[in-house]
C-alpha cells in the first residue's frame, strides 16, 4: 500500500438527530450536526478539523469512527465500507483504529493502575502473550515520555498531563493504522498541550503515525497538521493543505478563526472585522450561505441562492463565492512541524 493511499474516506456523509420535544411535530424533525462532508484521510498523514463549539467535529469524529450512526453517506476505511453497519467491518474498525479523548481523567477506569490499562488492551486485542505483557506496557509508557516506575499508580495519582499521556499509549496499544484525537489537549495546562503535541510530532516521525486532530487552537493545528478541514454548522467550508489555506484562507470564516489567533504574523492581511455574533441555530439555519448573516463580505446571492458547495483548485477546497485573492495574504508563514517551545 503507497504511502499517499487514501486510510480513511468520508463521502458525502450526514448525521442527524432529533431536535427534540414532543410538541407541534418537533419530534420529527431533525438537526444535521454533519451535514455532507467528504474528506480523505492519506496513510501517515495529519488532518486537523477546526470550527467553532457545536460546529460538528466531535461528532464527525465519532462517526468517522462508526461510534456515531451516520444518517446517510458513507465511510471507508482502508477500502472497507464501515458504514453499513456490517459486524466483520466493524471489528476490523475496532482493531485498527483508536481514539483519544478530551478528558483525560475521566476517559481512564479509576479503579485499574496504568499497568493494569495497558495491559488490558493488549489482552482484549491479543497483542502480546501473557508473558510479554509487562515489557510491551513499560515500552508504551516509554513511547509516550512516561517512566514506567509509574505503571503503579491509579489515574487519580496523575497528573492531567500524565493521565493524556496514559490515553495515548492506551490508543498506541491497538497498534492502530489511524488515531482520532478529539479535542484531546483542551482541558490541559498551555504548557503540557505543548508536551502532548510535540509527543504526536515525534510519533508521526517515528511511527508514521495517521492522525484526525480534532480542535478549536488554530494555532496548534498549524504547527502539527499536514491538511486542514474547517467547518461551519456541519458542513466543510474549507479545506486544503495547512500553509495553502493559513496563509491564503479563500472563506471568510476560515480568515476570521486565523485573524483571531493571538500570534498571527502581524503583517497578514486579514479582514478587520469579518465575523460577529454566534452561529445560527442548526434548527433555524439561514436560507442561503448558511455563513452570511455573520459574514462581512455577504451579497444578494449570498442571502437567497442555494448554500456554495465546495470549489477545488490545486487540492484546496473552498464554499464562498468570493473570487479568489479575496482574502489573500502574501506573508510567508512558519514551516509545519517545528517543535513547541514549552514554557515552564
Ligand atoms: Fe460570505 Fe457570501 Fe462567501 Fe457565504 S458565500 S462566506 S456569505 S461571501
Amino acid at each position: 500500500m503507497s504511502a499517499n493511499a487514501p486510510l480513511l474516506e468520508a463521502d458525502d456523509v450526514t448525521v442527524s438527530f432529533p431536535a427534540g420535544g414532543g410538541f407541534f411535530g418537533l419530534a420529527k424533525r431533525k438537526v444535521r450536526a454533519v451535514n455532507g462532508v467528504s474528506l480523505t484521510v492519506r496513510r501517515g498523514e495529519t488532518l486537523g478539523i477546526v470550527g467553532e463549539s457545536g460546529s460538528g467535529k466531535s461528532t464527525l469524529g465519532r462517526a468517522l469512527l462508526g461510534l456515531e450512526p451516520i444518517s446517510s453517506g458513507h465511510v471507508t476505511f482502508d477500502g472497507i465500507r464501515i458504514s453499513d453497519g456490517r459486524r466483520p467491518a466493524l471489528v476490523t474498525l475496532r482493531r485498527r483504529t483508536a481514539m483519544v479523548f478530551q478528558d483525560p481523567a475521566n476517559s481512564l477506569n479509576p479503579r485499574l493502575t496504568v499497568n493494569e490499562t495497558l495491559a488490558e488492551v493488549l489482552r482484549v486485542h491479543a497483542k502480546v502473550s501473557r508473558a510479554g505483557e509487562a515489557a510491551r506496557v513499560a515500552e508504551l509508557l516509554s513511547l509516550v515520555g512516561l517512566d514506567p516506575a509509574l505503571g503503579d499508580r491509579r489515574p487519580r495519582s496523575l497528573s492531567g498531563g500524565q493521565c493524556q499521556r496514559v490515553g495515548i499509549a492506551r490508543a498506541l496499544a491497538v497498534e492502530p493504522d489511524l488515531v482520532i484525537a478529539d479535542e484531546c489537549i483542551a482541558a490541559l495546562d498551555v504548557s503540557i498541550q505543548g508536551q502532548i503535541i510535540n509527543l504526536f510530532l515525534d510519533l508521526q516521525e517515528r511511527i508514521g503515525l495517521t492522525l484526525v486532530f480534532i480542535a478549536h487552537d488554530l494555532a496548534i493545528v498549524r504547527r502539527l497538521c499536514d491538511r486542514v478541514a474547517v467547518l461551519y454548522l456541519g458542513r466543510v467550508v474549507e479545506e486544503g493543505p495547512t500553509e495553502a489555506v493559513f496563509s491564503a484562507p479563500r472563506h471568510p470564516y476560515t480568515a476570521a478563526l486565523i485573524a483571531a489567533i493571538p500570534e498571527i504574523d502581524p503583517d497578514m492581511v486579514l479582514p478587520d472585522a469579518p465575523m460577529g455574533g454566534e452561529p445560527p441555530s442548526p434548527m433555524a439555519m439561514p436560507k442561503g450561505c448558511p455563513f452570511h448573516p455573520r459574514c462581512a463580505f455577504a451579497e444578494n446571492p449570498c442571502r437567497t441562492g442555494a448554500p456554495p458547495v465546495l470549489a477545488r483548485r490545486d487540492n484546496h477546497g473552498w464554499a464562498c463565492i468570493l473570487a479568489p485573492g479575496t482574502l489573500r495574504s502574501p506573508s510567508p508563514t512558519p514551516a509545519r512541524s517545528q517543535p513547541l517551545e514549552i514554557s515552564a
